[in-house]
């Protein structure tokens, strides 16, 4: 069968076929889909920042290995990178919801506008909160990026999409006082479930942060009150 245009064009760059701890509480299989805007000190999938090259998964192996594993998973999580920088993933959507399974998203929420038309085919979201506004910058190196994000923080937290806020804390990027503000600002939106990742320096390539970071005890206490769900995890 030819190739419908969108499969030529999207980029995958990994596949899982998978994973326990992609959806809370579901069995799903992860998507990565390549290309990102922003260049966080501590992204731990840096290769995956770049849509320069050929794909090195294509999209019909992946469709293959999703029928394979009907029955034993729950949905297809898309990841990245960031893949709503991706113009094919709309289509990626519609496709795995034939196959019959529910879709959930990660997203830094670098295209507001984007994932606004995506949201009604999403089951979940999990979104990737770096700071509060006025400090984005400081995370993913480029200017405006708070703008964007709590746009798409916006949108997501009205959608009535059932999601997951989380933040990866690293006290050289993310000051507890500025984590603080970032989760007040989350609750203010009505977010319930907010999660806090320990940052992990293993996989990560900024020499600045070569140390494992601890979450100070009184940052978890006092967001562990704010949030009806809170969870504190290891790095994503
Ligand atoms: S937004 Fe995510 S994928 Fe992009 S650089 Fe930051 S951590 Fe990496």
């Amino acid at each position: 069968m030819p190739r419908a245009p969108w499969q030529q064009r999207i980029q995958v760059g990994g596949f899982n076929p998978f994973s326990t701890i992609d959806w809370p509480g579901k069995l799903a299989a992860v998507v990565f889909l390549r290309g990102c805007p922003w260049r966080c000190g501590y992204c731990h999938n840096p290769e995956l920042q770049t849509r320069l090259g050929p794909a090195p998964i294509a999209w019909e192996e992946v469709e293959a290995q999703l029928i394979r594993r009907r029955g034993f998973i729950d949905g297809v999580v898309f990841s990245g990178g960031e893949p709503t920088a991706d113009r094919a993933l709309p289509e990626a959507i519609s496709r795995v919801r034939e196959l019959g399974y529910a879709v959930g998203l990660h997203t830094g929420g670098a295209y507001p506008e984007r994932l606004e038309a995506l949201l009604p085919q999403l089951d979940w979201v999990g979104f990737d909160l770096k700071t509060d506004p006025a400090r984005y910058e400081t995370v993913t190196g480029v200017a405006g990026s708070g703008g964007r994000a709590w746009a798409s923080a916006q949108r997501i937290a009205s959608s009535g999409v059932a999601h997951e806020f989380r933040m990866t804390f690293h006290p050289q990027l993310v000051a507890p006082a500025a984590a603080l503000r970032a989760a007040h600002a989350a609750r203010t939106l009505g977010v319930e479930h907010f999660a806090l990742q320990t940052f992990r320096a293993r996989e990560c390539i900024s020499p600045a942060l070569s140390r494992d970071a601890r979450i100070p005890p009184s940052l978890a206490d006092v967001l562990g009150v704010l949030f009806p769900r809170f969870t504190l995890r290891g790095a994503c």
